[in-house]
Formats: C-alpha cells, sequence, structure tokens
C-alpha cells in the first residue's frame, strides 16, 4: 500500500480546496479504466490510445467484481494505477431501474465506495466518477445546472440509481475536502455509439430506435438473411433468426415493424411502416460516446478539483461538471435523421399510445465548455458512425461465429 495521503486540515478545507496539488500525468502514467468493456468504457480506451497513453489496463467483470472491497483493494495494491477513470456501474432503461432497486442502490454504491476508497488509500492522483443526468429533480428547471443538484424530490423510477450516483460524486467531494485528492465527478447527458445497448425494449433511445429502422429496411429489402443475422447477434424475446419467416414477421410485428395496410394496386409492396414510441414531440442531448471520452480524458489531464471550487466558498459543494452538447432535438427529428442514415425508405408512425416522457431533458453544459471542452461530433456524423459499426459488427460476428469484437483494451 502507497503512503497514505494526509487529511486536510479543516482550515484549508474552508478555504478553497487551494492547497490541492495538481498533480502532472504523463503518458506513461497507469490509467485503469473500470469497466472498460461498456459503451462508455471502451470509447474512453480508444480516446486514450488515440492520445498516447501506453499503460491503460482494464478488468471485465468476471475478472474482479468491484462490489468486492477485499478484491478491489488488492487489485489496486498490485498494480498501483496513477489515474482511475471509473465507468463501471449497473446501468439499465426504466424498467430494470424501477424493478431491480435494491440491486441499482447496492451495486452501484458498493463499485463506487470500494473504488474510491481505494483509489485514496493508494495514492492515485487523479480519479474521474462518472455520474448520469438522473441526479438531477424530477421537475428540475430547464437546462439542468449543476447547483439544482437535490433542490427538490427526484424521478421515483430511478431514485435507488440517482441516490447511489449522488454519494458518488459527494465521496469525490467529501475525500478532496478532506484528504486532498484530486476526484472530480463528471454527469453526462445521454450517450450513444459502437458498443451500446441495442436491445429493442430495454435499450437506450437512440441505439434502439436505430435498429428498429435498421429492420425496417431490411423488411423492405424483403432481405430475411439479414434479418435473421441481426437477430443471431442480438436475440429478441429469445427469438434468434433461426424460426420461420412466418414467426419472425410475428415478432416484427409485436416491435411495430410491419407492412403497410391497404396498399392500393400498383403501389409498392414492399412499403413498411416502423412504429416510434410517443408523439415524437420531446426533446432529447445525445452525445457521441467518443466526445464524452475525449471530454473525460480532458478532465483528467486538465482540470483540478480547485479549479471547480468557487472563490470564497465557505460550503463547497456541486463541484461536479456536466457533460452534454448544448444541442436539443426532438424525437421527431432524430427519427428522420436515422431514416436517412439507415436508407430506410418506408414510413415512420409515431404511436401516441404509447408514453413519451418527460418532456424535455437537457443538461446545461456551460461549465464544461467555459473549462475549455467542446464536442466535435454532429449527431448526423455520429449516427453515421454508430449505424456503419453496428453494421460491420453484424458481419464479422457472422462471418467468425465468436463473441463480440473490439472490446479488448
Ligand atoms: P455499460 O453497461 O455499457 O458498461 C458498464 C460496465 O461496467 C460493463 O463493462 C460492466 O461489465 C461493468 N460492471 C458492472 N458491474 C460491475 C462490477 N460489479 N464489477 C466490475 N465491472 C462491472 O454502461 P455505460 O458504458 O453506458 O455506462 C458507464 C457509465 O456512464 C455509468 O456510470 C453510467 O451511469 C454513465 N452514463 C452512461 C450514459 C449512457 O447513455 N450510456 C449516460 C450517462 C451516464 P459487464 O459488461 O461484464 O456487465
Amino acid at each position: 500500500m502507497r503512503k497514505l495521503v494526509e487529511p486536510v486540515p479543516i482550515a484549508v478545507r474552508l478555504s478553497g480546496a487551494s492547497r490541492i496539488v495538481k498533480q502532472m500525468l504523463n503518458k506513461d502514467s497507469k490509467v485503469y479504466v473500470a469497466g472498460h468493456l461498456g459503451l462508455v468504457g471502451t470509447a474512453i480506451t480508444e480516446a486514450l490510445k488515440r492520445k498516447g497513453y501506453t499503460n491503460i489496463i482494464g478488468r471485465s467483470f468476471a475478472e474482479l467484481d468491484l462490489r468486492r472491497q477485499e478484491d478491489t483493494e488488492a487489485f489496486f495494491a498490485a498494480e498501483k494505477p496513477d489515474a482511475v477513470i471509473l465507468a463501471a456501474a449497473k446501468v439499465g432503461g426504466i424498467m430494470a431501474n424501477n424493478t431491480l432497486r435494491a440491486e441499482f442502490i447496492y451495486e452501484n454504491l458498493m463499485i463506487e465506495a470500494n473504488v474510491i476508497h481505494a483509489a485514496y488509500l493508494h495514492g492515485v492522483k487523479k480519479l474521474v466518477f462518472l455520474g448520469s443526468s438522473c441526479i438531477y429533480p424530477r421537475d428540475c428547471p430547464q437546462p439542468m445546472k449543476e447547483e439544482h443538484l437535490l433542490t427538490s424530490p427526484l424521478e421515483y423510477t430511478n431514485e435507488p440509481y440517482a441516490i447511489a450516483k449522488i454519494a458518488g460524486l459527494k465521496m469525490c467531494e467529501a475525500y478532496n475536502l478532506r484528504y486532498g485528492t484530486d476526484f472530480i465527478a463528471v454527469m453526462p447527458t445521454n450517450l450513444y455509439g459502437p458498443n451500446d445497448n441495442f436491445n429493442l425494449t430495454g435499450g437506450h433511445v437512440m441505439p434502439s430506435l436505430m435498429r428498429r429502422i435498421h429492420l425496417g429496411k431490411l423488411l423492405e429489402n424483403g432481405d430475411f438473411s439479414g434479418i435473421r443475422a441481426d437477430l443471431k447477434r442480438r436475440p429478441v424475446d429469445g427469438f434468434d433468426g433461426s424460426e420461420t419467416e412466418e414467426v419472425i414477421m410475428g415478432l416484427l410485428e409485436k416491435q411495430g415493424i410491419r407492412r403497410s395496410e391497404g396498399l392500393r394496386v400498383g403501389e409498392s409492396q414492399s412499403q413498411v411502416q416502423v412504429a416510434v414510441w410517443g408523439t415524437g414531440r420531446p426533446l432529447r442531448e445525445f452525445m457521441y460516446s467518443g466526445d464524452m471520452a475525449d471530454a473525460t480524458v480532458y478532465i483528467m489531464e486538465k482540470i483540478s478539483f480547485r479549479d471547480l471550487v468557487p472563490a470564497g466558498a465557505t460550503e463547497i459543494r456541486n463541484t461536479h461538471i456536466n457533460i452534454g452538447t448544448g444541442e436539443e432535438i426532438t424525437i421527431k427529428d432524430l427519427s428522420l435523421l436515422l431514416k436517412e442514415t439507415t436508407g430506410f425508405g418506408g414510413e415512420l408512425v409515431f404511436d401516441t399510445g404509447k408514453p413519451d416522457g418527460t418532456p424535455r431533458k437537457f443538461l446545461d453544459s456551460s461549465k464544461l465548455h467555459g473549462l475549455g471542452f467542446r464536442h466535435g461530433t454532429s449527431l448526423r456524423d455520429g449516427a453515421k458512425k454508430m449505424y456503419d459499426w453496428y453494421c460491420d459488427d453484424i458481419k464479422a460476428i457472422g462471418s467468425s461465429e465468436v463473441g463480440n469484437q473490439g472490446r479488448l483494451v
């Protein structure tokens, strides 16, 4: 175990954490990416490599369960990382958050407590903890600013997850104030990109919508081998593409992907409709995972906790950083963009019987912008990159019949 970082005296804490020494990292510094096989973890690993980092380490869930304190501390003692990016978490959609309430609070609290404490014990110079925009109140004013944290009740469905993420960001602040560590919490907006969750019902908005429209295109082209390959790669409700055409048509129909009814003679028989949940009116913000990864590396390299403490503050809070693009889009416009990206020629139908969710969810990213970072990938380019990755991934699996490619450090 490295020498413990000495606690910072109270007078220093209240005088604004100005004594926290900005510790420099170099390209040989050992960077541990916790959750390196996930959507964000893979993008961060790639960003570190692009930046020239040569000593990046990761452990899969099977190799190291971060809920286990002893194992986590043994790993830190053996590896002694210089920097940590904490992107390991139990994540999921509304349904999973609402039903697996105990798992979401327990697993995330354990992962955060073990990793942040071990980072302190072993003298980690910089830690970046990834939270989520769901930390903000249900009826938060829009756009959501860092100081809106804990100003009114949270959304019920993901309250356990949000509480765990708030605990993580408060741990970073508390350890910095007490021990002089340099741990920074970032709160990203909705992310999308390669290695995303393309589950049709439980996945993230953008990848699952893209996949539905892609399946619509395959149906439009009568490309059943393409539909089978898609289902084989990511089975839906236990269907893996080995079923009859009729059964597959039933499955697609259930997902709102169907041939149009009432076609008149002379009209294209291949006209296909894809249902989009809700009215299409809600506004959402999306950031490409590669941009989020660049923001994380930027913060790891250039920003210190002391940069985030307002001068003269007597109570230090809300030092976390929102990470977003500052741009919003309606679900309708996003659907049209994805239609163009996938080359789907059919019709999008808005299923108003399905819930819209909150009308607007938009982060105020002015603190991030003020710190000198702006995203570089437009939604159009990011959607294209994700779609190309998705198609290549299915082809790669089809040809090699092995597990996920491109998920290794
Ligand atoms: P993923 O589910 O893609 O990745 C999470 C990773 O954590 C997986 O590799 C998972 O391993 C690993 N993991 C989970 N539990 C454990 C454990 N007990 N021990 C070790 N590893 C574990 O999630 P994302 O990449 O999307 O999210 C990463 C972070 O970014 C999360 O904190 C999330 O809150 C945050 N975030 C994500 C957003 C998004 O839109 N995706 C938006 C805002 C924030 P395995 O794959 O083996 O299960």
